[in-house]
């Protein structure tokens, strides 16, 4: 956990469909975290195998490959105190139907193959993931709110 960890978060293609880009951006930006990439992509299945990659072999993972290609998606990095954990308990569950209100996935979402978005599972993951997404690398720059976010 650390004040610099970061974490990957995709706005799937049915959020973007949805117009939810910006209320899922704005959650992350008011909570305190520092954008530090962002992109739309419409990604091709080679692209979003290698992302899912684990889950290769899996019952739903064709549909998944599927769907995730219909669209574009909006690719985020996220910096900030124990991003990875957090952006995931800002998601909610998998299922949306386990998300407590309150989580992205709570509040927008009622089924599984279609919960809106993304977030890293491990520090280690979105070390990959942020490598996948955005090769060219992140932005670097100073964002003076800092102060006012952390002691
Ligand atoms: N998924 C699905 N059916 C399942 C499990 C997962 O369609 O039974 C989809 C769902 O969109 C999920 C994604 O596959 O977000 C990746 O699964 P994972 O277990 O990594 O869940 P996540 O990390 O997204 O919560
Ligand atoms: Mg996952």
């Amino acid at each position: 956990m650390s004040v610099s960890e970061r974490t990957y978060i995709m706005v799937k293609p049915d959020g973007v469909q949805r117009g939810l880009v910006g209320n899922i951006l704005g959650r992350f930006e008011q909570r305190g975290f520092k954008l530090i990439a962002l992109k739309l992509v419409h990604a091709t299945p080679e692209h979003l195998e290698q992302h899912y990659i684990d889950l290769k072999g899996k019952s739903f993972f064709p549909g998944l490959i599927k769907y995730m290609a219909s669209g574009p998606v909006v690719a985020m990095v996220w910096e900030g105190l124990d991003a990875v954990k957090t952006g995931r308990s800002m998601l909610g569950a998998t299922n949306p139907l386990a998300s407590a209100p309150g989580t992205i996935r709570g509040d927008f979402a009622l089924a599984v193959g279609r919960n809106i978005c993304h977030g890293s599972d491990s520090v280690e993951n979105a070390e990959k993931e942020i490598k996948l997404w955005f090769p060219e690398g992140v932005v670097q720059y100073t964002n003076d709110n800092s102060k006012w976010i952390f002691e």
